[in-house]
Parts: C-alpha cells; sequence; structure tokens
C-alpha cells in the first residue's frame, strides 16, 4: 500500500464532513439499531393521539418501577416518578443524587400531538345518501393528502352525566375505516388547474361515517339517524354530546418498515414520537447521577398554548415542586439546568432540492440533528443556543460516542419554523434543538431513518449521563 500524502493527511486531520451511521455502526451497534425500532413502532401503533401517548407512556413508567407524583409529595433522591397533566401530557422524571442548586436538571423535551382532522363540536349530517362528520383541521397540513385514504376516529366524548366514552375505532383489522372523498381525475379539470392550497378547501373535509338508511319509511335524515343509533347502541352517545367530545381522524395506517433492506420506517406522526420515545426510554432505562425530566408535551402543533402546551406555567410549577422538597433555590436550579428541546427537523430531500442549502441541511441516517437555532427569516422567533452551549453538548456526544449532526429547516428565507426551545429558554434555562430528520412531514405518511431514531436515544442517554 502507498503512503498518504501529506495533503490527503492533513485533509482528515482538519475537514469536517457528517457520517452515515449505518455505515460507521459495527454489526453489534447495527443490531441494537434494527432492535430498538421495533418497539418504536408498536408505540407508534399503540400511540396516535396525544391521550394515547400519555396513556402509553404511565403503563410503560408503571413497568420500569415509576410511580405517580403529585404537587406536594415528598421527593428524594433516587425516586422514579411521572407526574400527569390531563391525561395529554405527562413528565417522567428520577430524582438524582447530586446537589440540585449547583447541578440543576437535565430536560429534554418533546410534543406528542400530531397534525390531524378534528371532528367539529355539531359535526353529524346526511347528504345525497352519506352520512358525514364535519371537521377542523389540527396543525399545519396539506389539506388535499389527508384525502382518499383509510382514517380511523379516536378521542373521547364526554357525556352529559361526566362519563367519559373512549373511541378508537379503524385501527384492528376487523374494524370499519373512515373516509375523505376526492374529485375524480375525469371531472377534475378545474380543480387541478387551480392552486395546492386549495384544491381541497377546510370546509370539504368532511368525513364518510355512513350510509345506511334507518328502516322506518316516517323518519327523516334516515342515514344520519341509522349513524346516531349505531353510535348510541354501542356507547351511549347522542348528538348532543359530541359538544363535549374530542374526536380526531387521524391515518388509519400502522408503521411499517420501507425499503428492501427495511432501514427506514414510514408511519403517521413521526413528528414528534420519533423524539418522545427515545426521551421516554431514556429516562426509563439511564441510571444518571443527574435529576432527568422527559417532557412529554400537547398542543406544540398549534402554538404551545393552553393547559396541556409547553408555554402553561404547570411544567414550571413542577419543576419548582422538585426544587422545594430538597430545599433549593429555585433561580438557582433553573440557572444550572440543561435543555433538548427535542423535535424533528426537515430531512434533505434530493426529490425538492431547491428548497434546501445542501451542507446546512439534515441528511437521512447521519444520526440526529441540532439545531442552533430555528425561526425564520432572520432567525425570527427562534431561541439561538450559545456556541458555549453547543460545545458543551457536542462534547457529552462525543464522549458518548454519538453520531449525530446540525442543519437548518430549509434554505434562508425558504420558509422556516419553531419548536418549544424558547419557551424552556425563556426560564433561563440553557437549551438547544435536537431531532430526528424527517422526509415528507406533516404528511398522513411521513418517512425517517432507523439510524437517526437510535442515534437520538443514544444523545439523549449521553446528555443524562
Ligand atoms: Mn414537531
Ligand atoms: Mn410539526
Amino acid at each position: 500500500m502507498s503512503e498518504k500524502s501529506k495533503g490527503k493527511i492533513r485533509q482528515e486531520e482538519l475537514s469536517y464532513r457528517k457520517k452515515n451511521y449505518f455505515e460507521e455502526a459495527d454489526e453489534k451497534e447495527r443490531k441494537a439499531i434494527f432492535a430498538y425500532a421495533e418497539g418504536y413502532k408498536a408505540f407508534l401503533d399503540a400511540a396516535k393521539t396525544e391521550r394515547e401517548a400519555c396513556d402509553y407512556s404511565v403503563a410503560a413508567a408503571k413497568k420500569a418501577g415509576f410511580t405517580e407524583y403529585r404537587f406536594g409529595d415528598p421527593l428524594k433522591a433516587g425516586d422514579k416518578k411521572y407526574f400527569v397533566n390531563r391525561g395529554k401530557s405527562i413528565v417522567v422524571f428520577r430524582i438524582g443524587k447530586k446537589n440540585l442548586e449547583e447541578d440543576g436538571m437535565r430536560l429534554i423535551a418533546s410534543h406528542i400531538d400530531a397534525p390531524r382532522v378534528d371532528i367539529k363540536q355539531n359535526p353529524v349530517y346526511e347528504d345525497s345518501g352519506i352520512c358525514f362528520l364535519k371537521t377542523h383541521y389540527y396543525g399545519g397540513i396539506k389539506k388535499y393528502q389527508w384525502t382518499a385514504i383509510p382514517l380511523a376516529l379516536h378521542g373521547v366524548v364526554v357525556l352529559k352525566n361526566g362519563k367519559k366514552i373512549e373511541l378508537r375505532v379503524g385501527e384492528r383489522a376487523e374494524d370499519p375505516v373512515f373516509y375523505i372523498d376526492d374529485l375524480l381525475p375525469h371531472l377534475g379539470g378545474d380543480q387541478m388547474s387551480g392552486k395546492a392550497g386549495k384544491i381541497i378547501e377546510g370546509e370539504q373535509l368532511n368525513v364518510v361515517v355512513g350510509g345506511l338508511p334507518y328502516p322506518d319509511e316516517d323518519a327523516g335524515d334516515k342515514i344520519k339517524l341509522s349513524v346516531l343509533d349505531h353510535l348510541n347502541e354501542k356507547y351511549g352517545i347522542c348528538e348532543e354530546d359530541f359538544l363535549s367530545a374530542e374526536l380526531s381522524a387521524v391515518p388509519a395506517f400502522s408503521a411499517r418498515d420501507v425499503g428492501f433492506d427495511r432501514a427506514l420506517i414510514g408511519a403517521y406522526g413521526h413528528d414528534d414520537r420519533v423524539c418522545a420515545y427515545p426521551a421516554l426510554t431514556a429516562v426509563l432505562n439511564c441510571e444518571s447521577e443527574h435529576t432527568v425530566l422527559a417532557m412529554l408535551v400537547d398542543k406544540e402543533e398549534i402554538g404551545s398554548e393552553g393547559t396541556t402546551g409547553m408555554q402553561c406555567k404547570v411544567y414550571e410549577d413542577l419543576m419548582e415542586e422538585i426544587s422545594i422538597a430538597f430545599g433549593a433555590n429555585f433561580r438557582k436550579v433553573r440557572a444550572n439546568s440543561k435543555c433538548l428541546s427535542s423535535d424533528v427537523t426537515a430531512a434533505y430531500d434530493p426529490n425538492f432540492a431547491g428548497v434546501y442549502e445542501k451542507m446546512n441541511s439534515a441528511m437521512i441516517s447521519c444520526g440526529t440533528c441540532m439545531s442552533k437555532f430555528t425561526g425564520s427569516r432572520g432567525k425570527s422567533g427562534s431561541n439561538d443556543a450559545s456556541a458555549e452551549f453547543v460545545g458543551e453538548i457536542r462534547a457529552m456526544f462525543d464522549r458518548g460516542g454519538v453520531v449525530w449532526q446540525t442543519s437548518e429547516l430549509g434554505k434562508v428565507d425558504a420558509g422556516g419554523g419553531g419548536t418549544v426551545a424558547k419557551f424552556l429558554a425563556n426560564l433561563n434555562i440553557d437549551t438547544v434543538d435536537l431531532g430526528v430528520p424527517v422526509i415528507s412531514m406533516h404528511a398522513p405518511y411521513e418517512l425517517i431513518s432507523k439510524a437517526d431514531l437510535y442515534s437520538n436515544y443514544k444523545a439523549f442517554l449521553a446528555f443524562m449521563k
């Protein structure tokens, strides 16, 4: 073998390039990547809404020996706890041995809500032989993508007497599914010449739920009546109960391996369960000396508002309660805490190369991706993490053998987006964004790499070590 030239050696010493994690991983690690994905797929199928993700997390935490925490409960080092907020968000945490004032907390914040099509409060009508539910979409969707695919209905109906009925129809093979119709191409000339944002309008996203007339000559709206009759017989619901219901139409697809080599996973709601699941499992599995919290929150897709979104005081209250339990000054605790705001980013897509700047894009399978800042235009609306903090995290990842990368979301001025990072940073907590690159984000079926999923998990373990 010929000796390397001086230039070649200098190049290897000085240059930076992203690495494909599949390529970097030895056989043992590759096995771990694929094994971890199996648990993730099961989580995706079990948890398509924030309520279901919360329930799943409670069950997983209990199984790992965690117990429920309520405000005011005593805490001691070594405690393994979970805190549930209204059944829609959850914080799973461990109390470490280290001094809280000096060491602060290690936080991972991700979200468990996902874009979908919510059912309106007065939704049921029949027209031309079909019974429909009217909807109002949730989060940023391309509306045309939600037509002509099988949908499932998930959610709760609170009856007049306060009883809560849980619905989950369309997931089992024997279940019926639901459907939003689209126009046939033969008559779609005008539609197809319009703007994509207007191809399907919000008020056209009506979900087909029935077609059988009620067997009575005298009754009007017989198809609507037979749907109401079914709901009443099966769940004890009447039409008025939709007023106090939260029902969502979500894709009825299950998570599947994609590709002959099974390197990728297609599923509904990778954003942001592909970060929530690693956050949850990392806190359940780690033995950290730090006090570590996995915060799985709701409402990120609509601005993190409300009692279950990241902007709600409840999360700060919880951190303060933990501090109080140890007689720690909450201001000092916050000042010394560190946070990974863990949300997905856009993976570079060669089929839409024009909106990306390749050098600073997240490349699929090159590991979990850090975004020093998000926002749009001149970094507007962004938590811009400091070089010092990024340097600290970088050292943690290097020590943990994490294959990771950095990115911006698309070209400068091509668009942009935000995460919960700024809300945590506003508490005087050093925060940076870290998450898995996704292809077709916010589509009914999104795509990620198993390597990036596992890299995210390893990054969390390194962060909590
Ligand atoms: Mn997200
Ligand atoms: Mn999103």
